[in-house]
């Protein structure tokens, strides 16, 4: 098989999909993207539009999923300039830094240790005690009552606008010419062997098909039932409240009472994205009120005075999650010659996103993968494998 002289189809318009479909795109390959809802922010669950855009600051490492985080985090500013010259669309790429908030300094073992491998990775970080703390972010950490009296500074923690990013990956799909169906519903592989799509009644065949279709990938066979692609959906809600503190770096900090780790990311216009909880609850995108309460209680441990009737706005999506341990998959779907797929990057699929869609890429076209940029060669994609 000669893939780089076929046409693809990539199922989902989310970060997954426009990106493969951009990268095969650029590569000269005919490709027509089909998105059951439509590319925009109203697509019903869709994990892309629900992110809050933060590019966590990975040290890389040994494990292939850190490593790719780590990829993920170095292609951003270059796809911002990219995609900037490309489609004149900025994606609100900035490097705001992060606090990882505490109760206390932890011992000085655990401060060098911690510090060490950031600086190995090329990463500035520190430890800040109180009064540091106090006077990067005045006001918000000196009351007597603060539950944070110390934290763990990575200054080179990015964001993106996920919505910005959405919509310029779109226009630059537009720009190399690919095919989009948008609000086609929805597609499903069918055949033995070599797969063909259907869709709204017709038969697409004789291409290699790319399943980026997040939580649904597992979903997306009429002759199969189950595709054999173990991924779930992880709903995620989040909330947007006042927080008049433009240049605040991402602030990450535990609910003792919920067990788990919160974030809130200052937007720059009075605004701040809260989020996100992390729910069982199958395919529904709701917004709930315990969802809503939840996050609220989170948030009061930075900012005490917030009541949810100061909430602005709430949304909800669904996290693809990968039922194996070791992050996505990326790679040929078992038991079908032209199938791939691109998918469960759960909680750090807009950090990883672009880089995946181009080692999947040039893994598909057999390309040369060249690893002292990525990380990995051919063989070492193979941890990302469904059949791992
Ligand atoms: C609240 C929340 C906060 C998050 N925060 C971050 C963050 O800060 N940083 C980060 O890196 N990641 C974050 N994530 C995770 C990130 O958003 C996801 O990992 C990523 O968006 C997954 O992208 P995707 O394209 O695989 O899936 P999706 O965005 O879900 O896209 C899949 C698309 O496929 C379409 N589709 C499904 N089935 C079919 C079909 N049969 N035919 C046609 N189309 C189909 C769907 O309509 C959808 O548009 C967050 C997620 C949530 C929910």
């Amino acid at each position: 098989m000669q893939p780089a002289s076929r046409e693809f189809v990539v199922l989902g318009g989310g970060v997954m999909g426009l990106s493969v479909a951009r990268e095969l795109a650029q590569r000269g390959v005919k490709v027509t993207l089909i998105e059951k809802g439509s590319i925009s922010a109203d697509t019903q669950g869709a994990a892309t539009w629900a992110s809050l855009g933060v590019l966590g600051a990975s040290t890389g490492g040994r494990s292939p999923w850190k490593r790719l985080q780590s990829y993920g985090y170095r292609t951003y500013p270059a796809l911002a300039v990219g995609l900037l010259a490309e489609t004149g669309m900025d994606i609100g790429y900035s490097v705001r830094g992060s606090l990882h908030l505490k109760s206390e300094l932890p011992r000085l073992g655990t401060q060098v240790r911690a510090e060490r491998l950031y600086r190995e990775a090329g990463l500035e970080a520190k430890w800040l005690a109180s009064k540091e703390l106090s006077e990067l972010v005045p006001g918000l950490f000196d009351r007597e009552d603060s539950s944070f009296r110390a934290a763990f500074y990575i200054a080179s923690e990015a964001i993106v606008h996920p919505p910005s990013l959405a919509r310029a990956l779109k226009a630059s799909c537009e720009r190399r010419g690919v095919r989009l169906r948008e609000r086609s519903g929805e597609a499903r592989l069918a055949g033995t062997d070599e797969a063909f799509v259907e869709v709204a009644g017709e038969r697409i065949g004789g291409v290699g098909v790319v399943l980026c279709a997040g939580c649904w990938s597992g979903l997306a066979s009429n002759s199969m039932g189950y595709l054999g692609v173990p991924i779930r959906a992880v709903r995620g809600q989040a909330i947007e409240v006042p927080m008049d503190r433009p240049s605040c770096p991402n602030l990450r900090f535990e609910s003792p009472s919920l067990r788990r780790e919160y974030q809130i990311v200052s937007k720059g216009n009075g605004l701040a994205w809260v989020g996100s909880t992390v729910e069982d609850a199958g395919f529904d995108p709701c917004v709930t009120s315990a969802g809503l309460r939840e996050l609220i209680e989170a948030a009061r441990r930075v900012l005490p005075d917030l009541r949810e009737k100061d909430i602005v706005r709430s949304w909800a999506g669904l996290r693809p999650q990968a039922l194996r341990p070791g992050g996505p998959f990326l790679g040929r779907v078992p038991g079908w010659k032209n199938v791939w797929v691109a998918s469960g990057h759960y909680r750090s699929g807009i950090l990883t996103g672009p880089a995946s869609a181009r080692l999947l890429v040039q893994d598909i076209l057999g390309e040369e993968i060249l690893e002292e940029e990525t990380g990995f060669d051919r063989e070492a994609l193979a941890a990302f494998r469904v059949e791992r």
